[in-house]
């Protein structure tokens, strides 16, 4: 059954005033808890605020257990790079590992995480990306939150800010009605910026020369895959390997004879911690938006469609897959970009190829860009030289214009190259962080976040355990 579409003519109707009951007060109030509400809940704590996270699941983790986005990509400076002989390709030396460019509380969660035999440390073997288990990820999150003292509001999602002269908090639509949160300083965590917008803070969507934005990729984990199987497959046929996930002619030959209708060309999955597990990340649905509603109906019903083409492929033709099937899909699809909001400072791709540095530096990243192609077929990867990484400051992170209000996550200011880069979730619990800081700041002095100054920000985050790299 084909969903709703966008009305031809749509009409407006006008809502009741209504009341809302005022639930709580508090120092700092985060909006969303995946990778960035993380972050910022657990540095706000830190630095010694009252924080109340909400989040419109029953979970915590975003896009890292509801969409079941797996591994935790990099944090690490690119190795060298050398020319394979035997192909026109750049494969990274094995003389060393990078260095870690991402510390705080992505190394507590990871601690935990390993203890709980929920992920796989990052090495060269795992190409330094952590494969994480997305059920024990929701549980050492709760615990990590649990332990900072940090309340909860869960089934609750945020319709409107609360304002006086600025932003002072945030109404949620529950099963109780609506409820108001009222709070010195709001982090908007929500991955779309979806308080700023309603706070009437300005911000881009798409690229330079068009709205478009990354396509939307519904993830799934399948087991019973045999990975012994598998690797003794590629092992004889390394010409399907070409590209590094890909299984090239097997794919072509599927996509030809219309067993396989997808826009894209390779088909991408990561190991998990357990052994008879992939997560597959190869779904895609182009030119839709993730902050409407009507994209988004269409993308789940595609993106379902496209799953199913997906297993029964890999089951049919794919050796060490016969007898796998789809344990787990995403509550929702995984939406890579929606609004990045326009703040005091927007980073670009220049500022990522070039490493650059900045006084007021609060989260550091050697993530590439890395686009999907919003069109169709294809992804953009651009690297940062070997052994560098970039500065994120806290400029991106305040809204112009806009009091009691800071954005964290995906949504911070940049452009649509740069944002593919920081997007990831190490760098969106960095960012993160330093808005809970900032904003614990904020409440401590009475103060806006905009006056706080970029050193007092850094100087808690280091106490905290944040890696700021040579500036600071
Ligand atoms: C398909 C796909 C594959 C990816 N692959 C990787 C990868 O392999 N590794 C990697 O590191 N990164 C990857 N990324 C990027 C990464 O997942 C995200 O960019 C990252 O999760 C952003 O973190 P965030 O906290 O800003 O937002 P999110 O993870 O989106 O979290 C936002 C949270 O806010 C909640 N929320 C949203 N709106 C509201 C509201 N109005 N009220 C209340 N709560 C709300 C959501 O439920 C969610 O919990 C991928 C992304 C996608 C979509």
């Amino acid at each position: 059954m084909p969903p709703l579409t966008r009305p031809d003519k749509p009409s407006c109707v006008t809502l009741q005033p209504r009341a809302a009951q005022l639930a709580a007060e508090t120092g700092v109030l985060v909006v969303g808890g995946g990778p960035a509400g993380l972050g910022a809940a657990l540095g706000a704590a830190s630095a010694g605020a009252n924080v109340i996270l909400a989040e419109r699941y029953g979970f915590l983790g975003g896009n890292a257990t509801a969409a079941l986005v797996m591994p935790l990509m990099s944090f690490h400076t690119q190795r060298p790079r050398v020319q394979r002989p035997d192909a026109n390709t750049l494969l990274p030396t094995d003389h060393g590992p990078g260095k870690p460019v991402i510390a705080g509380v992505l190394t507590a969660l990871l601690e935990r995480l390993v203890q709980a035999n929920g992920a796989i440390p990052p090495s060269l073997q795992t190409g330094y990306v952590v494969p994480f288990d997305p059920e024990i990820f929701k549980l050492v999150a709760l615990q990590l939150l649990d332990e900072a003292g940090v309340r909860f509001l869960f089934h609750a999602f945020a319709s409107d800010v609360y304002r006086d002269d600025g932003v002072t908090g945030a109404v949620f639509e529950t099963k109780s009605g609506p409820v108001v949160i009222r709070s010195h300083v709001v982090i908007d965590c929500t991955g779309d910026a979806d308080l700023a917008a309603r706070a009437g803070a300005s911000y881009e969507i798409g690229r330079h020369e068009d709205p478009l934005v990354q396509p939307m990729t519904l993830m799934f984990r399948l087991t019973e895959f045999e990975r012994e199987a598998f690797k003794a497959y590629v092992k004889q046929h390394p010409d399907q390997w070409r590209s590094v996930h890909g299984l090239w002619d097997l794919i072509q030959q599927a996509s030809a004879n219309g067993e396989l209708r997808l826009p894209r060309e390779d088909i991408l999955f990561f190991a998990t911690p357990h052994q008879r597990e992939v997560s597959v990340n190869s779904t895609r649905v182009t030119k839709v938006l993730g902050t409407d509603v009507w994209d988004l109906s269409y993308a789940e019903w595609e993106s379902r469609r496209q799953m199913r083409q997906i297993a029964a492929f890999l089951r049919r033709y794919v050796p060490g897959f016969e007898a796998s099937y789809i344990v787990q899909s995403g509550v929702n699809i995984g939406v890579r970009e929606t609004r990045r909001v326009l703040g005091d400072y927007q980073l670009t791709a220049e500022d990522i190829l070039q490493a650059r540095k900045f006084d007021d530096v609060i989260a550091r990243s050697s993530y590439p860009i890395d686009i999907h192609n919003p069109q169709g077929a294809g992804t953009i990867l651009k690297r940062l030289p070997p052994g560098e990484a970039y500065d994120i400051p806290l400029r991106c992170l305040l809204p112009q214009k806009i009091d009691g209000l800071i954005v964290a996550g995906r949504s911070i200011s940049g452009t649509h190259e740069a944002h593919s880069s920081y997007r990831v979730m190490p760098v969106s619990m960095a960012t993160g962080q330093a808005a809970g800081v900032c904003a614990a700041l904020a409440a401590r002095h009475h103060r806006s976040p905009r006056d706080i100054t970029p050193r007092a920000v850094q100087d808690e985050l280091i106490r905290q355990g944040a890696n700021l790299g040579d500036t600071r």
